[in-house]
């Protein structure tokens, strides 16, 4: 039975009508099985690893919302959509090939521009409708195929990510060292991506690729990224603890708070 479509204002026109169900990353990237998501509060007491059946929301098609206009996931979508998943293609296929733990520089065979806005329209459905008024040059820069160069408070990051769970984070301000970031975060097998707005990245291990937006939309590129594999146990922007930092630190702030120092 046909159920009726929801109806909101798009996250990148901002036009208000019926909407499209978004994959986030797109279908064909690996997006095509249920996933289940939750909350921070549900994460943490469920801890790294466990099993998660019965919690959190799960979601037969993929993981993905009702954000954009029917024009903006098509257009988007044809534009950028084969280019994006050719990319999580070869990422996928470096992890398995290097048993997930790539050592050394490994080429990469891509359309720099079309990679780049996908990732931003991801972006742009993840945070809310509100984003695109305040972001109109990012709205321009994903609506015009062959728009070149990110304005410079835009900076997007990039990760390889097979452990954990997936993000889906919209602006979060983290204090790191003194510093305040902004930031917006997305991961799911093979990559994670992070939007800084104004800010230095959350983390220095991320790689930068905010310079794919200085290629043509018909530019091809060969380049040699050598990328971090971080794990996104929490659903916290930023946190890439493994399991045990994760469960010492979590112990540790337990006994914290019931009153015993770690010199008991
Ligand atoms: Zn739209």
């Amino acid at each position: 039975m046909a159920r009726k479509r929801p109806e909101g204002n798009c996250h990148i026109c901002g036009e208000f009508g019926p909407l499209s169900f978004e994959h986030i990353p797109p279908k064909k990237a690996f997006n095509n099985r249920p996933v289940i998501s939750m909350d921070f509060n549900q994460a943490l007491e469920l801890g790294p690893n466990e099993p998660t059946k019965g919690k959190g929301n799960v979601q037969q098609k993929g993981m993905g919302t009702y954000t954009l206009c029917e024009r903006c996931n098509n257009l988007t979508g044809h534009w950028y959509g084969n280019r994006f998943v050719d990319w999580c293609y070869q990422g996928m296929n470096i992890l398995h090939r290097t048993n997930g733990s790539p050592t050394l520089f490994y080429m990469n065979y891509m359309f720099p521009l079309a990679i780049i806005k996908q990732i931003l329209v991801m972006f742009f459905s993840v945070n809310g409708s509100g984003f695109r008024n305040a972001n109109q040059e990012l709205v321009d820069f994903v609506l015009n195929r062959d728009a070149k160069y990110l304005p410079p408070k835009y900076r997007v990051f990039v990760y390889y990510n097979i452990e954990g769970k997936s993000r889906k984070i919209g602006p979060v301000v983290l204090w790191r060292s003194g510093q305040m970031h902004t930031v917006s975060e997305i991961s799911y097998p093979p990559f994670g991506y992070v939007l800084a707005l104004d800010s230095e990245p959350p983390d220095s291990q991320l790689f930068e690729i905010s310079h794919f937006a200085r290629f043509g939309y018909n530019e091809f590129a060969v380049m040699e990224l050598r990328l971090p594999v971080l794990p996104t146990h929490l659903m916290f922007p930023g946190d890439y603890r493994n399991e045990n930092e994760i469960r010492e630190q979590y112990a540790r702030s337990k006994r914290i708070a019931q009153g015993i120092s770690d010199n008991d």
